[in-house]
């Protein structure tokens, strides 16, 4: 049972406990006796550990050994806390037996929010064996439970003033004599660092962190919140000299790939980032793909099994970066990039960067060549046809007629979607041409017709669209 009660969370030999459920019926629950039971969501208060008498822990009868079933007068009334405090002056005898005379019900409780009494029913009923969640994926009740105890040991190691200050003054205070016994655990305890919370704050403060990561809406923003957590984790053990310090714990494979997401690869790269020398590009000079050619010549070999959209992709956020961008999600926002792709991007392909200096080293060069070939302001070339849906039947009848093709709707709008990837460098099928509605016409037939229109383009034409673009942009004052 010893080994059991430190593997498991769960109480052996004591128990939390509601005053207002034990005045209202003396029945103690089994779940107050789980290290996840924090509050009592029928009264919306904090479950209570220990006597506010005798210091002791409910149920335990004494600090040294547990007492079992008491058998022998003096017994304590039903409602009575009835522990045995060491050297009391009655601890030998006495009316009373040197027992603990508190009143569960007269003992002081504190409230907490409704969202947290939710919480609780959630995870009491994962616990009954319903179906859990962990950043939109279902899991099993037992996943759910180690990914739980996963994010309570990173949160023990690496949570800081910042996660906490959002809980309240009794979780945060938890959690931060937790963080002061971080000193003393040391590397390879494993098991102290995903042990049970010590109390019901405890054990609520954890859920309530751990929450962040277990109920983000999908596996992005998941990953995202777990990442300065694995990031200062990284730090932590670099400067120990010690190794992952949660390898022994039990990861289900949701957390693993949000692990690998985040930690050591990506925070390496990001920590090479500072040995780069200054670039003189700013983020508006970055197109929204890198240059194919300069891509495949300099960056491809450093992330193998990329395609080559997804490299491009990820190359311009690197550019952004180098360029002054402080994250990956600032850098995404800097460039005026699509959240979901640029998330993607930088959690999924930067973790196959094997070599993170010699990446930044031909990412530099990839922002040496955009320099020599003339810095561009892409982002005023993005505004400026961000209303460029279909070109007009008078710029596109003189081009196309003598070659014999006509102009049709959807021409028109092909024609618009090439002008705006040859000006800005984007994704074409990101062009604002294709983010409207075209008529009953499906995605894939849109692309197709794309792809058709684009290598079917003869060069005059493609030369007439050129010239259209660079007048279009000049009359709006852009180069
Ligand atoms: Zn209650
Ligand atoms: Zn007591």
């Amino acid at each position: 049972m010893r080994l059991v009660a430190l593997r498991e969370w769960m109480l052996t030999t004591s128990s939390r406990a509601c005053p207002y459920c034990l005045a209202e019926r003396p029945v103690w629950p089994l779940w107050w006796r789980l290290g996840i039971a924090a509050v009592c969501p029928v009264h919306r208060c904090l479950l209570i550990d220990l006597c506010p008498t005798c210091g002791i822990r409910l149920r335990r009868g004494n600090h040294s050994n547990q007492r079992g079933l008491l058998s022998r007068p003096p017994l304590p009334g039903p409602g009575e806390c009835g522990n045995r405090p060491p050297g009391g002056p009655s601890a030998r005898g006495g009316r009373r037996g040197g027992l603990c005379p508190q009143q569960y019900k007269d003992m002081p409780t504190v409230a907490v929010d409704d969202s947290l009494a939710v919480l609780q029913l959630r995870v009491l009923a994962i616990a009954d064996g319903a179906e859990g969640s962990v950043a939109g994926t279902s899991v099993s009740s037992s996943e759910w439970f180690a990914s739980l105890r996963v994010l309570t040991a990173m949160a023990r190691l690496a949570s800081d003033e910042t996660d906490v200050s959002v809980l309240p003054g009794y979780m945060a205070q938890a959690v931060a004599e937790d963080r002061r016994r971080r000193q003393t655990i040391r590397s390879g305890s494993a098991s102290h660092l995903g042990a049970m919370p010590a109390t019901a704050p405890h054990a609520m403060a954890y859920l309530a962190l751990a929450s962040a990561v277990l109920d983000a809406p999908n596996f992005e923003s998941g990953a995202q919140t777990l990442a300065p957590w694995a990031r200062r984790q990284a730090d932590l053990q670099r400067a120990a000299g010690v190794g992952d310090r949660l390898r022994k714990m039990r990861r289900p494979a949701v957390i693993n790939e949000m692990m690998a997401a985040v930690a050591p690869r990506s925070s390496r790269v990001v920590g090479a980032l500072a040995a780069v020398r200054p670039v003189g590009i700013s983020p508006c000079h970055v197109p929204h793909l890198a240059d194919a050619a300069d891509y495949s010549e300099l960056v491809a070999a450093h992330l193998p099994g990329t395609s080559p959209l997804w490299g491009r992709r990820f190359t311009a956020l690197a550019l952004a970066r180098l360029a002054g961008a402080s994250s990956w999600p600032r850098a995404a926002e800097v460039l005026g990039m699509d959240d979901g792709k640029a998330i993607r991007a930088a959690t999924k392909v930067v973790r196959r960067i094997s070599d993170a200096d010699a990446f930044w080293e031909r990412v530099t060069l990839v922002a040496e060549r955009l320099q020599e070939r003339g810095l561009v302001d892409y982002a005023a070339r993005r505004a400026g046809l961000a209303d460029l849906c279909e070109l007009p039947d008078c710029a596109l009848a003189p081009v196309f007629r003598p070659l014999g093709m006509s102009v049709t709707p959807q021409r028109r709008r092909h024609a618009a979607a090439w002008i705006w990837q040859r000006f800005t460098s984007g994704d074409p099928h990101e062009a604002p041409a294709y983010r409207q509605e075209w008529g009953n016409a499906t995605a894939e037939s849109i692309r197709a017709g794309w792809w058709r229109f684009q290598t079917r383009l003869p060069a005059p034409a493609a030369t007439a669209l050129d010239a259209w673009g660079i007048v279009h942009l000049s009359g709006k004052g852009i180069s």
